[in-house]
């Protein structure tokens, strides 16, 4: 491991002459004066003077070279269409629909929220702003109304950006009925809504004055020429909420150069994809992962990037692999929770297509336990990484980075720290550095690096507050995961700090007790939470999909099957771990991002009102919990 733990250590102790060797990556119209500012801690000032644009790094740049490569192909099989934009075409596109923008009195700083389902139009809209210097703030198209209305009384846009509706499973979803719902919420409404009509929703009211349809205003801006603005480095480039697993959404402000420099690095040394080949990233526009990896840094590297509208079971389990085949995906980023839904159906999905143009397929957003990291790589016969980091981040933190050195993955693990990053396992009780296998805080020993958040959008209190105050004697920024390191100095993520299950004293990671249940080879997925318990404090509870129902038919077909589970988890964790009971489910009660809702869980388990669940996927997963918990 001898050239990354160099290439790691000079990132830290060699800080401005690493990133200033990183931001050769990108095209600077004014060179910056200075590498950092780190006058104020905790906030971090990246390429302070220097002046660059988004937009023109992901589109104009590439122009000279490649305006006749594809840039963005875009495939719906929720609607069946596959539309192919060059780059030459993508450019012609933003600026038609900056110069649509800037006709309904959009300017630089002024925020735009777009709530749009995975068209082609969103990704233009994104560009547009980056390109004249508004700030976007793409919502999940899933969010309802008051989710919606919150952000858009954070943001206080000028302009909203819709579609008339999205398609999910065949079904089409209402999204401009659902934002004129959150604007009477809304105590900052915008002055203009522009809507792409898919044809989706016949009945789409129209607000007289407000409402401009996207198709009446592009013909007056066709051939527009809009220049890119030159933003000062640190000027925002985007406002993003987090998933809101543990509370109110944060609003994550990123700035406009280190995002840039950090996203060409990443595609470098992490995801190894290079101009000319094709990225496919199956995630959504509304999440970070969608921001970084469908949008930018693809295009930023001058590579072709795939937008997908559909899910991937439809029209068959094969459909993401046929996909990796005709366009010789070289780099593939997925999230666990698909692959855990890839995993119910036949296996031989993965074996009917080719997929050697794969060099790997990276996965985040959750914990990626054992047995799906083994089966997926074998399936799949090409290498998997995991990889851990978050919206504030908006690249990752812990990686394999084959860039750089390709070192062996652990099943399990998202490997070590990334460059930039002095990450710290601090022990909760007095800060104080863990030794190797001890389960501590993940923390970064500020100053951020680059295209980390800048702050919480209008809240800097909240920024300090939130990220930087959990431990009295350092200042750090905490993930609020728990992790450990290895003896080989690979890391582990353990779950959030807030998923700790006490049982007569021992703190269990809910992860730790998960993976130990999913050790058995009939579980899909698992769920754990800690439910109080009169003797030991706390007890854990386990959830768990089957992977095969047929014994779950009979009493004692349940019972037998819980009992293996229970000896599993004994032979894994120890009988401290072992739960309280195993529930049978066929769903988990999950956010719109795939991440497990264990507050709900735990809530509805020790009989309390779950709280706020706009954010779940499937409210039929709630109904489940309810009964099986009832005992039918
Ligand atoms: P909120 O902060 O509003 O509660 P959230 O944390 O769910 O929302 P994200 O930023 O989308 O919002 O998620 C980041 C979190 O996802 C990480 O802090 C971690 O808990 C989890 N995570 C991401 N990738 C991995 C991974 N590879 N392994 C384990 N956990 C992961
Ligand atoms: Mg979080």
């Amino acid at each position: 491991m001898g050239a990354l733990q160099d290439f790691h250590r000079r990132s830290i102790h060699e800080r401005d002459a690493f990133w200033t060797e990183q931001s050769k990556l990108i095209h600077w119209n004014k060179p910056f004066a200075q590498v950092l500012d780190y006058s104020r801690p905790p906030f971090a000032r990246w390429f302070v003077g220097g002046e660059t644009n988004l937009c023109h790094n992901a589109i104009d740049r590439h122009l000279e070279a490649r305006a006749g490569q594809k840039a963005l192909v875009w495939i719906s099989t929720e609607v069946d269409k596959t539309v192919e934009y060059t780059y030459g075409q993508l450019h012609a596109e933003v600026q038609r629909t900056a110069a649509m923008m800037q006709s309904l009195g959009v300017g630089r700083g002024d925020r735009v929220i777009i709530y749009m389902p995975m068209i082609p139009e969103a990704a233009f809209a994104m560009l547009a702003c980056a390109r004249i210097g508004a700030i976007h703030s793409v919502v999940f198209g899933g969010f309802a109304a008051a989710s919606l209305a919150a952000r858009i009384d954070d943001a206080r846009p000028k302009l909203m950006i819709t579609a008339d509706g999205g398609s999910r499973m065949g079904k089409a979803v209402l999204y401009k009925s659902l934002v004129d719902e959150s604007i009477k919420l809304a105590k900052f409404p915008p002055g203009k809504v522009l809507i792409f009509k898919r044809g989706l929703d016949a009945r789409m009211p129209v607000v007289a004055g407000r409402d401009v349809d996207w198709a009446e205003l592009a013909p007056k801006h066709l051939g527009a020429q809009v220049p890119c603005a030159w933003l000062e480095s640190n000027e925002p480039s985007y406002i993003l909420y987090t998933s809101g697993t543990t509370g109110r959404p944060k609003g994550v402000q990123r700035d406009v150069g280190g995002h840039a420099v950090s996203l060409a690095a990443s595609m470098k040394y992490i995801y190894c994809g290079n101009a000319g080949e094709t990225m496919f990233t199956t995630s959504d526009i509304g999440w970070v992962v969608g921001h970084s990896y469908i949008i930018y840094a693809p295009l930023i590297a001058g590579m072709t990037t795939i937008m997908y509208e559909g899910v991937p079971i439809r029209p068959d389990a094969g459909v993401w692999w046929k996909i990796v085949q005709d366009y010789k995906v070289s780099v593939m980023f997925s999230a666990p929770t698909a692959i855990r839904v890839l995993k119910k159906h036949d296996p031989a999905y993965l074996k009917k297509y080719d997929v050697s143009s794969l060099r790997h397929l990276f996965l985040a957003g959750e914990p990626l336990d054992e047995p799906t990291h083994v089966w997926i790589q074998t399936e799949l016969g090409r290498p998997v990484i995991d990889h851990y980091w978050q919206t504030e981040s908006g690249w990752p933190i812990l990686s394999a980075m084959p860039g750089v050195e390709k070192t062996h993955v652990k099943f399990g693990s998202p490997s070590f720290p990334c460059y930039g990053y002095d990450l710290k396992l601090l022990r909760e009780a007095d800060a104080s550095d863990a030794g190797p296998d001890e389960k501590a805080v993940v923390v970064v020993v500020p100053p951020l690096p680059p295209g980390n958040l800048a702050t919480v959008w209008g809240d800097d209190e909240r920024f300090v507050k939130t990220y930087f105050n959990t431990f009295s004697k350092k200042l750090v920024y905490a993930t609020f995961d728990w992790g450990i390191r290895d003896k080989d100095g690979y890391y582990f993520i353990l779950g959030r700090t807030d998923d700790v299950i006490n049982v007569a004293g021992h703190r269990l990671g809910t992860r730790e007790i998960e993976e130990a249940v999913n050790m058995h080879s009939n579980i899909a997925e698992c769920a754990v939470v800690g439910v109080a318990d009169a003797l030991k404090g706390q007890m854990p509870l386990a959830f768990a999909v089957a992977k095969d129902p047929s014994r779950l038919g009979t009493p004692e077909g349940r019972k037998a099957f819980e009992k293996e589970i229970m000896d599993t988890v004994d032979k894994q964790l120890g009988a401290i771990g072992r739960p309280k009971a195993v529930h049978f489910v066929t769903l988990l009660p999950k956010t719109r991002s795939g991440k497990t809702l264990r507050r709900a869980i735990q809530a509805l388990a020790e009989g309390r009102d779950p709280g706020d669940l706009t954010t779940i996927e499937d409210p039929g997963a709630l109904q489940q919990l309810k009964s099986a918990l009832a005992g039918g």
